[in-house]
């Protein structure tokens, strides 16, 4: 798929982000590119627009960013899955590890029923360590994670294609 190629290149490398040794992949110069950004939620959509998805989870904040875009577009509910104390309702939390420390996903309680069959969406994949904790909530309440779709993929990640046995959708490596 040649749009690959100009979404790749429309992310932008920071070195020694947010610290010594980190490559960050910043996304925010391809949501800058109006083409690169829509090839972007284009080719999501294209997978899920059949796939009777209800659901698509976006991991705060840079998963809402494409999240929205993606269900406006095939029709599905958006649900934030945020850090502690954002969101205001009743609440169900997953803890996940970090190289150092931990921290954790919140979800509203009511905002997915059971049954329904869901999508979660972030920007990068690199332990999956997120995405985990956001598949933990979505069946906690009785949905069906069909996939996780991130843009960006760690190599290593990306060799497994699967994160607690669903299957990873990943757009790019980073470069
Ligand atoms: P994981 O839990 O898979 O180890 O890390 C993924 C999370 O870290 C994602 O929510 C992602 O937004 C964030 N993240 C880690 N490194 C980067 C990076 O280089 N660029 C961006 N945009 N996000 C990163």
């Amino acid at each position: 798929d040649p749009r690959l190629q100009a979404i790749s290149n429309a992310i932008r490398v920071v070195p020694h982000f947010p610290k010594q040794g980190i490559m960050f992949q910043d996304i925010t110069t391809l949501l800058l590119d109006h083409k690169a950004f829509k090839h972007t939620v284009d080719i999501f959509v294209d997978r899920y627009k059949g796939m009777d998805i209800s659901v698509v989870a976006g991991v705060e904040a840079r998963g809402f960013m494409f999240g929205t875009a993606i269900a406006l577009a095939i029709g599905a509910k958006f649900v934030p899955l945020r850090k502690p104390k954002k969101l205001p309702g009743e609440v169900i939390a997953e803890a996940y590890e970090l190289e150092y420390g931990s921290d954790c996903l919140e979800m509203h309680v009511g905002a997915v029923e059971a049954g329904e069959r869901a999508i979660v969406i972030d920007d990068l994949v690199a332990t999956g360590g997120t995405l985990s904790a956001a598949i933990r909530l979505l069946e906690r309440v009785g949905a069906q994670v069909v996939e996780c779709g991130c843009v960006i993929g760690l190599r290593e990640v990306k060799g497994q294609r699967r994160l607690n046995g669903k299957p990873l959708y990943i757009l790019v490596e980073p470069r």
